[in-house]
C-alpha cells in the first residue's frame, strides 16, 4: 500500500465523522460533501441535532447553483485540508482562512468573507493591548491561524491549543489561562454569552475566509467561484448575511 493510501486511511479512521442531510441518492455525482468543524458559531455550529450556520446556508445554496445536494460532515478543523487533499470531501467550509502555508495542498475559491484575530481577556485583566501578551498564558484553537500568529509573534508566550473555541473560553473564565485568541465573529459570540469578558482592539492583519478544494478539481474551483459571484449579485449572499451579522454602517 502506498504511503498517501496509509495517511488517507489512517485520517479516515480518525475523523470523528457525523454526517447530516440526506446522503440516499446513489449517484455520487450528485452529492456535495462538505467538511467543516460545527464548534465555530456563527459559522457552523450545533443547534439540536443540525449542523447550521453562515457556511452552511451559504454551501447550501452554491450546492443549489450546482444542482448538487449537500452532504455535511463534522470533523476535526486541523484535518479538514487533508481531507480535502484526499477527496474525503469535496469542499471545507469552516471560516477556513485562505493561507500560503494551505494553498500548498488545496485550491482556495474567491474570499467570501472577511475577518480579523480578536483578543478575549476577562474584565479585570492586566492584559490591555497586544504588546502585553507576551510571557502570558494563551488559548487558541489547534491549527488555525490564531494558533499561527500566537506561535509565530507573541514572545515567550505559553500557548494551550484546544479542540474548540468553547473550551478554551471555559479555561479562560476559570483562570487556568490568561487570554484567547480567535476570530472575531466567534469571539464576539462567545463573549456575549458571558458577562465577564471583554474584547482588545488588536492590530492584526485582515483574513479572508474562502472555500477549500482539490488542487486536482478546477472544475469544482470555477463553478463554485461562479455560483459565488451569482449568489452575490442576485442577493442571495446579502440575505444570509443579514441573518447573521449586524451591518457595518
Ligand atoms: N479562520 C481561522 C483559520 O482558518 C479559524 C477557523 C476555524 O476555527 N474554524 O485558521
Amino acid at each position: 500500500m502506498r504511503l498517501k493510501n496509509i495517511a488517507s486511511l489512517l485520517l479516515s479512521a480518525s475523523l470523528a465523522i457525523t454526517i447530516v442531510g440526506c446522503g440516499a441518492s446513489s449517484d455520487d455525482s450528485t452529492i456535495l460533501k462538505m467538511g467543516t468543524n460545527a464548534a465555530f458559531p456563527p459559522f457552523e455550529y450545533i443547534e439540536g441535532t443540525e449542523i447550521v450556520g453562515f457556511d452552511v446556508d451559504l454551501a447550501n445554496l452554491i450546492a443549489e447553483e450546482l444542482g448538487m445536494e449537500l452532504e455535511i460532515m463534522d470533523m476535526e478543523f486541523n484535518t479538514l485540508t487533508g481531507a480535502v487533499a484526499n477527496g474525503i470531501i469535496d469542499i471545507a467550509v469552516a471560516g477556513m482562512t485562505n493561507t500560503p502555508e494551505r494553498r500548498d495542498s488545496v485550491n482556495f475559491s474567491e474570499g467570501y468573507f472577511t475577518s480579523k484575530q480578536m483578543i478575549i481577556v476577562p474584565d479585570d485583566s492586566d492584559i490591555k493591548v497586544t504588546d502585553d501578551l507576551t510571557d502570558q498564558t494563551i488559548g487558541v484553537q489547534l491549527g488555525t491561524t490564531g494558533d499561527q500568529f500566537a506561535s509565530m509573534y507573541i514572545e515567550g508566550a505559553d500557548i494551550v491549543r484546544f479542540d474548540k473555541g468553547a473550551l478554551a473560553i471555559a479555561d479562560l473564565l476559570n483562570g487556568t489561562i490568561d487570554a484567547v485568541i480567535i476570530d472575531a465573529e466567534p469571539a464576539k459570540n462567545f463573549v456575549a454569552a458571558q458577562d465577564s469578558l471583554q474584547i482588545l482592539e488588536n492590530p492584526f492583519v485582515e483574513e479572508e475566509y474562502a472555500i477549500a478544494i482539490a488542487k486536482e478539481n478546477t472544475e469544482l474551483t470555477e463553478q463554485i467561484n461562479d455560483a459565488l459571484s451569482t449568489l452575490k449579485e442576485n442577493g442571495k449572499y446579502d440575505e444570509i448575511f443579514d441573518k447573521y451579522f449586524e451591518k457595518v454602517e
